[in-house]
């Protein structure tokens, strides 16, 4: 039936930060569009001045350039249905705020906040609404007369939806099924205010959708309630047939699994909420961000793309194509997904052991770099290759693999204690010749020499080998001894055991 081209948006407004949420959001938007050859936009919402925070738009597309989230069009990518901000769109706006006016869907209101408190005092639960619109000062109570002298004089006003009450309002959404809500709980909502020169969010959102050619609002579930609203403005401008399709997406919940996620989760469990670091402002107060904590950024999609939606089998890890290919908002849970930051660790190690040798190697480089240490790239990538499985983040290989960059210029005391036996020198400096002898250095080869000849004189071999752990790392840690002794070579692997023996004996 609907056989119209897919168009999805995102619609941040630019009020701080862009939260993990919303990444979520942009997220499933982009994968319906993709899968379904469709286009991606960009839409900058931002009619609330008073919320407007200098570099929230730039962050949100470096966000979401950085996760690999492309738009077709919208604010830094054109297209053919612009301006994508909505401040720029003052002129269309007016002219659907007179069209609501004239059709007698809307009306204005000159009530000002101390009438509107004092109605509120008067009347418990007020609600400006059918029960109580008569009695305030508005277009429907006033004559036209007296409204234009009071927009003339200088007055400042707002337009209100005027809405019908008791009426069932059905809002179909992909995820949810039918939606039914009375109009009686509705408010008149402000459509509009004289002060600002702007819509509000609702009436700028609805025109921009039509006027775009969206076909699918996919949101999250903090948009729901103002869905009746919508369908009311899509019916009251006469743009219902062309309506879009409606997917509320479910809540990211807190790691306890009790309401919302919020940053102050984030802060007091020690992770981010936000996909990159982020200093506010006004407070210069710096959050941390998924970029900068050393999450990848294919990582990150996986794990959000699995937080309210699931593939219907097991399967968890899925680029992005996977994902395009497999998305599916029938799919997508009505409860709140828990946000289980230990599994967005848990993905990162998955995607450190999937990834090439070589990318790790390139951003474990620049580390390596700022230690001091200037190593070769395919040492580097073999090192990379042999400890990755044992990290989940790139920066956590430093502590892992410094000892292959570094001899070590002390032992630890108590490993050196307990490993370091009376006869541990003279058995590692015969270990020493046996090095010495053989060719190549590979692993397993050494591991059978070195072996035959322990076993040979009667040697323990346990002794020797955390002797020799402890020569070559200067502790008791580290991945295989003979894998150790290959990547560092004969000349290095004998050098630091003739070391140990000269400090330890
Ligand atoms: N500007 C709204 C927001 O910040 C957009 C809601 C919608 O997608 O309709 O989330």
């Amino acid at each position: 039936m609907n056989q119209r081209k897919v168009r999805v948006r995102f619609a941040p407004s630019p009020t701080g930060a862009l939260h993990i949420g919303g990444v979520r959001t942009a997220l499933y938007n982009y994968l319906f569009a993709k899968q379904h050859g469709g286009d991606m936009i960009l839409r900058i919402e931002d009619t609330d001045s008073q919320r407007f925070v200098p570099g929230a738009e730039e962050y949100i597309i470096e966000s979401l350039t950085w996760l690999g989230l492309k738009f077709d069009e919208g604010v830094g990518f054109g297209g053919n249905y612009g301006p994508y901000r909505q401040s720029e769109r003052r002129e269309i706006y007016k002219q659907y705020v007179d069209q609501l006016l004239n059709d007698g869907k809307a009306y204005i209101a000159f009530d000002t906040p101390e009438e509107l408190d004092k109605k509120r005092q008067e009347i418990s639960n007020f609600q400006y609404d059918a029960s109580t619109r008569m009695q305030m000062r508005n277009s429907l109570t006033l004559s036209i007369e007296e409204v234009q002298s009071l927009i003339q004089s200088g007055n400042q006003y707002v337009v209100r939806m005027q809405i019908a009450p008791n009426e069932d309002i059905i809002v179909n959404d992909l995820i949810r099924g039918e939606v039914v809500i009375n109009s009686s709980v509705l408010d008149d909502k402000v459509l509009y205010k004289s002060a600002d020169q702007l819509p509000t969010y609702h009436l700028a959102n609805i025109v921009d959708d039509h006027l775009m050619e969206v076909s699918h609002v996919i949101r999250g579930e903090e948009w729901l309630p103002s869905a009746p609203l919508h369908v009311l403005l899509y019916r009251g401008l006469g743009w219902e047939d062309s309506m879009p399709a409606f997917a509320h997406l479910p809540l990211l919940l807190k790691p306890e699994g009790n309401g919302k996620l919020s940053k102050r989760d984030g802060d007091r469990l020690g992770f981010p909420v936000f996909p990159l670091e982020w200093k506010d402002p006004k407070t210069n107060e710096i959050s941390s961000g998924y970029r900068e904590s050393g999450y990848f950024p294919d990582a990150v999609v996986n794990f959000l793309a699995l937080l309210g939606w699931n593939p219907g089998d097991d399967q968890e890890i899925m680029d992005m194509d996977d994902l395009i290919r497999k998305f599916d908002l029938n799919h997508c849970s009505r409860s709140g997904a828990k946000f289980d930051y230990e599994k967005g660790k848990w993905f990162n190690h998955q995607y450190i052991l999937k990834k090439d040798n070589k990318e790790v190697a390139a951003q474990f480089i620049p580390i390596l770099n700022a230690k001091g240490v200037k190593a070769d790239v395919a040492y580097v990538e073999k090192v990379v290759g042999m400890m990755k499985e044992r990290v989940s983040f790139v920066k956590e290989l430093w502590d892992q693999t410094s000892f292959f960059f570094i001899a070590p210029d002390s032992y630890d005391e108590k490993t050196a204690k307990k490993r370091w036996k009376e006869d541990s020198a003279m058995q590692l400096g015969e270990l020493v010749e046996v090095l010495r002898t053989r060719a190549p250095f590979d692993s397993e080869g050494t591991e059978v020499e070195v072996k035959a000849w322990i076993e040979q004189k009667g040697y323990h071999l346990g002794n020797i080998m955390n002797a020799t752990r402890l020569a070559l790392v200067g502790e008791g840690k580290g991945p295989h001894i003979f894998d150790i002794t290959e990547a560092l070579g004969k000349e290095e692997s004998i050098k630091r055991i003739q070391r140990a023996i000269e400090v330890l004996k």
